[in-house]
């Protein structure tokens, strides 16, 4: 009696203690480090992570382990998405929206964003500015109560008076206030640390700056430079000792070039860059990020009347379809590129299309990949855990109906996700 009370200890113990074990079955299996598709290949999944991978097809002799056949499918490692926001959404109702939102809108909205950005294969991301809700976004999937990409966000992006991201933009005086660097305003050297030292406060896991005008803020110039190349590296020193990369929203020039000079680890759209700032990225080991899909939907958007507010439309016409050309340009001189899409600013989920973008400008469709996945790692200190499927990494998994190489439209359809073990499409 008392030894089959042991055994049946023993085994609710094995049964409690060991993680699940799934077996996935894969047809064809992208590795992202060689850039080659290889065929019929096991991968055995434990816990959050990734254990063995092994040739040809496994069945597991157990009774408790799981197996995933993709046998049909293209396998890959979960995509990255440099570029998001998942505090908001395009709408014509965006603009008021400032004035009648609630943190708490805009929290519920993120968690619909969210979701289908993850159902779209994307399993990490960054959210390059909002209000804060994405920090509280990132722990609540952190915490596993909701679900949705892993996220590194800037919390607010900093900009300065008047500038792309300043928060009253376009208000009327008597509403405008004077933000400073707690809301991430910055208008001097000593701000600009004070505000960088805020995010982190705020729990921020990197920092985006506004080094131009933009495109959708309520401003006459899209382009012009609205940083001191000083306040610039006051930022990215600051940044640094706290642990943080830089990341720079830019479409002029002079902005672009300040802001590598200054430090900054990625240049968000880069839309009108020169052929000597993209010499300056290579040898600063800055990155860009191309977000053409965001350019193409804000110039279409444009012609609809009374879609943005008037200021808004000439930007959007002039500069949103000229970031697909000095991406192509920029790709050729060698200038790294470091996948993202500016998702939010287009409908959350359809951050695939922009793989399509890529290739017909010249990018070829493995490249694509890999810059999605290995080249985003590498930006965000997480190249030995995501990335790649590996022994030791997360298991991020994703899969595709058809040979992306071939079809490349096939990455707008994911039709498997795992993010760190856990099947979320299938
Ligand atoms: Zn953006």
């Amino acid at each position: 009696m008392k030894k089959v009370l042991a055994s049946i200890i023993l085994i609710l113990f094995v049964t409690v203690v060991s993680a699940q074990k799934t077996y996935i079955l894969c047809g064809k299996l992208i590795d992202t480090e060689s850039g080659k598709i290889e065929k019929k290949k096991t991968i055995l999944v434990e816990g959050n992570k990734i254990v063995k991978i092994f040739n040809g097809y496994i069945q597991p002799k157990d009774r408790t382990s799981k197996v995933i056949n993709l046998k049909d499918k293209v396998v890959m490692p979960g995509l990255i998405d440099m570029h998001v926001h998942f505090e908001m959404e395009t709408s014509p109702a965006r603009y008021i929206e400032r004035f009648t939102e609630n943190d708490a809108d805009k929290a519920y909205n993120s968690v619909n964003y969210a979701n289908v950005t993850l159902k779209a294969g994307f399993t990490t991301v960054r959210d390059l500015g909002g209000s804060g809700v994405n920090v509280s976004l990132r722990n609540a999937i952190n915490a596993g109560k909701i679900v949705g990409p892993r996220i590194f966000t800037s919390e607010k992006s900093l900009a300065t008076t008047g500038g792309h991201a300043d928060p009253t933009n376009g208000m009327s005086k008597k509403l405008m206030g004077n933000p400073g660097p707690k809301e991430g305003v910055v208008n001097s050297v000593e701000d600009a640390k004070k505000a960088v030292r805020q995010r982190y406060k705020n729990g921020a896991d990197m920092i985006k700056i506004t080094a131009t005008g933009g495109v959708l803020s309520v401003a006459k110039s899209g382009q012009n430079p609205q940083f001191t190349l000083e306040e610039i590296k006051a930022i990215c020193d600051t940044a640094k000792d706290y642990g943080m990369h830089v990341a720079a929203h830019a479409h002029g020039d002079e902005g672009m070039r300040r802001a590598i000079l200054g430090g900054v680890k990625t240049i968000e759209h880069g839309t009108l860059m020169s052929l000597e700032t993209m010499k300056l990225m290579i040898k600063h080991d800055a990155y860009l990020v191309p977000t053409i899909t965001a350019g193409k939907e804000v110039s279409e958007k444009a012609r609809i009347k009374g879609y943005y507010p008037a200021i808004i439309v000439p930007k959007a016409l002039n500069i949103g379809p000229k970031i697909q050309g000095t991406f192509g340009k920029a790709y050729r001189n060698g200038v790294g590129i470091a996948f993202g899409t500016d998702a939010g600013v287009f409908t959350h989920g359809k951050n695939g299309k922009e793989f399509g973008y890529m290739v017909e400008a010249g990018m070829p469709a493995m490249k694509t990949i890999q810059s999605a996945t290995i080249t985003n790692a590498k930006i965000l200190k997480m190249e030995t855990e995501i990335g790649q499927i590996k022994k030791g990494f997360f298991a991020d998994i994703i899969a595709v109906n058809d040979d992306p190489t071939k079809d490349i439209k096939t990455m707008e359809n994911v039709v498997f996700v795992m993010k760190e073990g856990k099947i979320y499409k299938k």
